[in-house]
């Protein structure tokens, strides 16, 4: 193991107690994982692994910052599925609807179980009747189909703005400011005897319950 640099305690000027907190902390810490039966979103039961974490009292307030949640995705590829779905199903939509538009009629108007009066020259308006009908009613699900397409893809648009707004915001005011704050953290020392940190270019000792707040302003007053 190697051992810390000698560092002097900016409050009591000795080197004795002086320790690195990312050291410090490891050994004030205990994690594990654990199976344990749980339900996942169907109300299936489950074995899952949970991860746990228990400190010391000092472990806890030399505690790194907490890594920010960043905004949550809306939800890309269930809505680009869907795009794709209804683009698919209205590429076929034609296809599935016109050959029913021509045969369904045909079929129906040469069965010998028809009234006489739909045969012959009846039979053929029958025919014509009826396979527009079945047109129109394919032209009217195409026409659904694409409309809500187009409703998905917009609102989808307006989502995925939304979330890039709040993504450009997660990193500027959250995920930068940790990574400033927990390099700052692995940069820090302990004094045992005075319960202060300090990082040893700045040279101030800092109380640790105010760590949190030195670790995001190198300029807090306290
Ligand atoms: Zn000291």
């Amino acid at each position: 193991m190697a051992s810390d640099p000698i560092l002097t305690c900016p409050r009591c000027k000795q080197t004795d107690q002086v320790q690195k907190v990312t050291r410090v902390y490891d050994a004030n810490t205990e994690e594990w994982s654990e199976e344990e039966l749980g339900m996942d979103v169907f109300g299936h039961i489950e074995d899952r692994q949970v991860q746990h974490e228990a400190h010391t009292k000092l472990g806890l307030k030399l505690k790194s910052p907490e890594e920010p949640t960043p905004p949550r995705h809306p939800g890309l590829w269930y809505g680009i599925g869907i795009f794709i779905a209804i683009i698919v199903l209205s590429g076929l939509c034609p296809v599935i609807v016109v050959p029913p538009a021509i045969v369904i009629p045909i079929v129906l108007s040469n069965s010998s179980s028809l009234p006489q009066v739909f045969r012959g020259q009846n039979g053929t308006i029958l025919t014509v009747v009826i396979g527009a009908a079945i047109l129109i009613g394919g032209l009217i699900v195409l026409g659904l189909l694409v409309w809500m397409g187009y409703r998905i893809k917009r609102r989808f648009n307006r989502d995925m703005a939304n979330y890039r707004d709040k993504q450009e915001a997660y990193e500027r005011d959250q995920l930068r400011p940790y990574q400033r704050a927990k390099e700052r953290w692995e940069q820090l020392y302990y004094c045992r005897r005075d319960d202060i940190v300090f990082i040893p270019a700045e040279n101030k000792a800092v109380p640790i319950e105010d760590m949190e707040k030195y670790l995001h302003d190198p300029y807090y007053k306290f």
